[in-house]
């Protein structure tokens, strides 16, 4: 595995390496690297001719200054995770690369309202952040094919509006979430629960499953208003709970025949904001 530190280090050689046609899937991430991230980084080396990863902490996407201080950046670990996954190049700049002083990184996007609603409000600034940086990212590599978790789900979406508000010629690749044995999704941020709430964090994706059925004999309000009481019951800290069109992120009263739907909750489990969600469809309603 190549390790790139600098745009111009990284183009170089990609430049060389592409110029027969050769496919670049790229993953974009913070590090500390788990196997939610090595499915997206081995999915990306199984379907393009390069599997290209970033590690970068982005402070512009923290509004919590606690939060970046805390990320974990295990590089060492990561690196020889990278190799046993397929990764081929690593990009591992700075923060003075990425923001040069005085050069204008920011872009200009209709993202149709998709940050104004759960993770925006509730974390100003890091949507725009978010969207800056892997935009910068997407510049300088160019990949054929961009690798996402659906677990972040709000933020693929936005990253795939993006994509499709300015034209840029990539496909994104939402993936699915890894999960622990007990069905908690895998997070650089699980490692910081403490015993007692990582025995109870399994309970946030129970739930979730349960929604679907709850669906067919409830209406969404009330399944939302019981899964925040579940939560709530066992000392989480709900800060939302929404089932929403899984392609606008709006708001539904009820669901239509056929409705693509995601519910989504954002989480504290003692200090460690967690999230989660899951998606389902409506069931065809018979015209008989
Ligand atoms: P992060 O390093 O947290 O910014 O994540 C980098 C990428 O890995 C994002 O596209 C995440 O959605 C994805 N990711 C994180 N956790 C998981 C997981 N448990 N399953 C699948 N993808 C994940």
């Amino acid at each position: 595995m190549f390790i790139f530190k600098t745009i111009n280090d990284i183009q170089a050689y990609l430049r060389k390496s592409t110029q027969n046609g050769e496919k670049v899937g790229f993953t974009p991430t913070m590090g500390a690297l788990h196997s939610g991230h090595l499915s997206l980084i081995s999915r990306a080396k199984a379907e393009n001719d390069f599997s290209v990863c970033s590690i970068f902490v982005n402070p512009t996407q923290f509004n919590d200054p606690t939060d970046l201080e805390k990320y974990p950046r295990p590089i060492e670990q990561d690196i020889q995770l990278l190799i046993s996954a397929g990764c081929d190049i690593l990009f591992l700049p700075d923060v003075a690369e990425m923001y040069p002083p005085g050069l204008d990184v920011s872009v200009k996007v209709n993202l149709g309202g998709l940050d104004q609603v759960l993770e925006g409000p509730m974390r100003p600034g890091h949507f725009d952040g978010m969207v800056t940086i892997v935009h910068r990212l997407l510049d300088i590599v160019q990949p054929y094919k961009l690798y996402m978790g659906l677990k972040d789900y709000q933020q693929q979406a936005i990253i795939g509006q993006m994509i499709d508000d300015l034209q840029m010629p990539i496909e994104l690749i939402p993936c699915e979430s890894i999960r622990e044995a007990d069905g908690l999704a895998m997070s650089s941020r699980n490692a910081r629960l403490s015993a007692e709430w990582r025995a109870k964090a399994p309970l946030i994706y129970q739930v979730l499953n349960t929604v679907a059925g709850r669906l067919d004999l409830e209406s969404i309000s009330s399944v939302e208003a019981s899964i925040a009481d579940n939560l709530s019951a066992a000392e989480f800290k709900v800060e939302y709970i929404s089932i929403v069109d899984a392609g606008t992120l709006q708001e539904i009263s009820s669901l239509s025949s056929n409705q693509n739907w995601v519910a989504l909750v954002a989480v504290w489990a003692g200090d460690v904001r967690l999230i989660d969600n899951i998606a389902g469809q409506s069931k065809q309603v018979s015209l008989t």
